[in-house]
């Protein structure tokens, strides 16, 4: 059913990091009218905030980024194994001006609200400069842009500065001669402490649970190894596709305890040396059984009890939980910067952070003196930044009501009672069990597919059915029960978030999920209302 009502654009694209602008590409190369939205003043997403030292990928950067245009990816030439950010956001602005998308951006925009009208078939998106109209709207908002700062007791009497790692300066901050704290220690803070440390005077690093750490290994690209990938993008593209994460790693059939042990220790010594989060990729079983996980688990308890010469301090930086359960790190020189004679770590899982103080951390009742304070806290993963925005669907229905228990998608891609509302890489789809960028092009091309398909059919709406989404949100769930994942507090099961649903929020299975989509499209959108 065609509508009368012409809205200022065909789609409107909330964020403008890696989802965000290679949906307005494939968008527009189906020939609508799209606007992307960035709260930001700069395009990048994840890569524009996240500005903290050392920050760099942790997918190899062969790997992560666009492989939409073959004489894109020929061209491109990164530097290192893992990249760092400020050369990502330079590939992610050249893309931007190789592409001419920039004149379809708005940046310093931030969107508060969208309502649906059924009536005219499309939405009303309010932002902090304007109101515009579409009849699509895209949350390319991205899985962790949503800044966590625990509430602590006292959290603004600090006199001194303080900084969470995803909102950074972008000037840089000097930490020259002062006394820092650290508040976490996930994947961001693995790869500031080790920076941080070198420039402080003293560095105190508040620890509620140990992180599972695999060395980088980072070094210049072999020119070699790139020739040997450019050969044939498309085969490696296709090679990673085809892995469970999406990455280029493969799980074995070999299980870790159907070799003996002194053989076992040789293949996580020959992981642990590749280094990187193929480390999970020794064994096919790490994943899914916990006896097997143990025993990669002790394995790196051991190497950190090599590498850190205090063996109290190497205890509490010792992991308990199985490993991978919580996103695994990677890191350079993270264990040994607690060898340095100015760094202190403060284990807060027995006895929280009590408060912040005017003057620092006060733990137990001991106060930490110090002259800034390093929120490395995470994020209010896979949700936050989409139910920051005030949702509505049909009959003025609010996404954040619906999503009270937990959040329900049919493929991580719609949710029912949202006509025209499309997720990229929302909860129930690989996105950050998957390399990113794979994930979200997979998804900006069967959105935009998707939305030619309609117009193609002469069809207006497009709207998740309720029993098609239950039955994925179940699916969703007896994949991860089949894993080791629900079993510790993750920001995968928004754990991190005091008062949030436990519910189990990626799809595990790349090309599992790929195949779906791609039957879903071939049946007509099968799962899907079309009106
Ligand atoms: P995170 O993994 O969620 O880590 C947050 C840290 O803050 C955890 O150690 C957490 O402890 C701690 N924390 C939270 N609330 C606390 C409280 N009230 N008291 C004390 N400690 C508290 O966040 P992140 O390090 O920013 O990383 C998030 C994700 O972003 C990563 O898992 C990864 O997927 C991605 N990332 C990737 C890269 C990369 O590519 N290299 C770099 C950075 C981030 P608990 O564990 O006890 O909750």
């Amino acid at each position: 059913m065609a509508t009368a009502v012409k809205p200022d654009f065909d789609a409107v694209v909330v964020g403008a990091g890696f989802g965000g602008l290679v949906m307005l590409h494939r968008l527009r190369q189906h020939g609508f009218r799209a606007r992307v939205l960035e709260a930001g003043s700069g395009i990048g997403g994840t890569w524009f905030w996240n500005r903290y030292p050392g920050a760099r990928c942790d997918i190899e950067s062969m790997e992560y980024s666009y492989q939409f245009s073959e004489e894109l990816q020929q061209d491109w030439e990164w530097s290192e194994r893992y990249a760092t950010q400020p050369e990502i956001l330079r590939y992610i602005e050249h893309v931007a001006d190789r592409f001419d998308l920039r004149r379809d951006i708005q940046l310093d925009t931030r969107v508060n609200a969208a309502h649906w009208s059924h009536a005219e078939s499309c939405w009303t998106i309010a932002t902090d400069r304007q109101t515009v109209t579409a009849r699509f709207l895209v949350m390319a908002t991205g899985c962790l842009s949503s800044a966590n700062i625990p509430d602590f007791p006292g959290r603004d009497s600090f006199a001194g500065k303080t900084y969470h790692t995803g909102r950074w300066p972008h000037g840089g901050v000097d930490f020259t001669g002062q006394r820092v704290a650290v508040i976490g220690t996930g994947s961001s803070a693995i790869q500031s402490i080790p920076l941080i440390a070198e420039q402080a005077a003293h560095l105190t690093v508040f620890q509620r649970t140990a992180s599972f750490s695999i060395p980088a290994h980072n070094a210049p690209l072999d020119p070699e190894a790139v020739r040997k990938v450019k050969d044939d993008y498309a085969g490696f593209r296709a090679y990673n596709a085809a892995q469970a994460f999406g990455a280029h790693f493969s799980l074995p059939p070999v299980l870790a305890y159907g070799v003996d042990a002194s053989e076992r220790e040789r293949v996580f010594e020959e992981h642990w040396q590749e280094g990187g989060l193929g480390f999970l990729s020794a064994f096919g079983d790490l994943l899914f059984d916990h006896m097997s996980n143990e025993t990669a688990a002790e394995f790196v308890r051991a190497k950190i009890r090599g590498i850190v010469r205090d063996p109290t301090v190497a205890a509490k930086l010792s992991p308990k939980q199985v490993i991978g359960c919580k996103r695994l790190c990677v890191d350079t020189n993270y264990y040994a910067t607690f060898n340095r004679p100015n760094v202190s770590l403060v284990d807060v899982s027995e006895t929280p952070i009590e408060a912040i103080t005017p003057r620092g951390v006060r733990v137990a009742g001991q106060e930490y003196a110090v002259d800034a304070i390093v929120f490395a806290t995470g994020f209010d993963a896979m949700t936050g930044a989409v139910l920051a925005v005030d949702i509505r669907g049909t009959g003025g229905r609010s996404l954040r009501e619906k999503w009270a228990a937990g959040p329900r998608t049919y493929l991580g891609v719609g949710t029912a009672g949202f006509p025209n509302l499309f997720l990229v890489t929302g909860p129930g789809s690989p996105s950050v069990l998957s390399n990113m960028v794979p994930a979200v092009e997979q998804h900006a091309a069967w959105i935009a597919d998707c939305i030619g398909h309609l117009r193609e059919h002469g069809f207006a709406r497009i709207e998740a059915d309720p029993a098609a989404e239950d039955a994925w949100v179940g699916h969703v769930n007896d994949v991860a029960s089949l894993t080791v994942y629900p079993s510790c507090n993750s920001w995968y099961l928004g754990a991190n978030v005091p008062g949030k649903p436990r519910v189990f929020m990626p799809y595990i299975g790349f090309p599992t999920y790929v195949a779906k989509c791609n039957e879903v499209a071939a049946k007509g959108y099968e799962g899907f209302a079309l009106s």
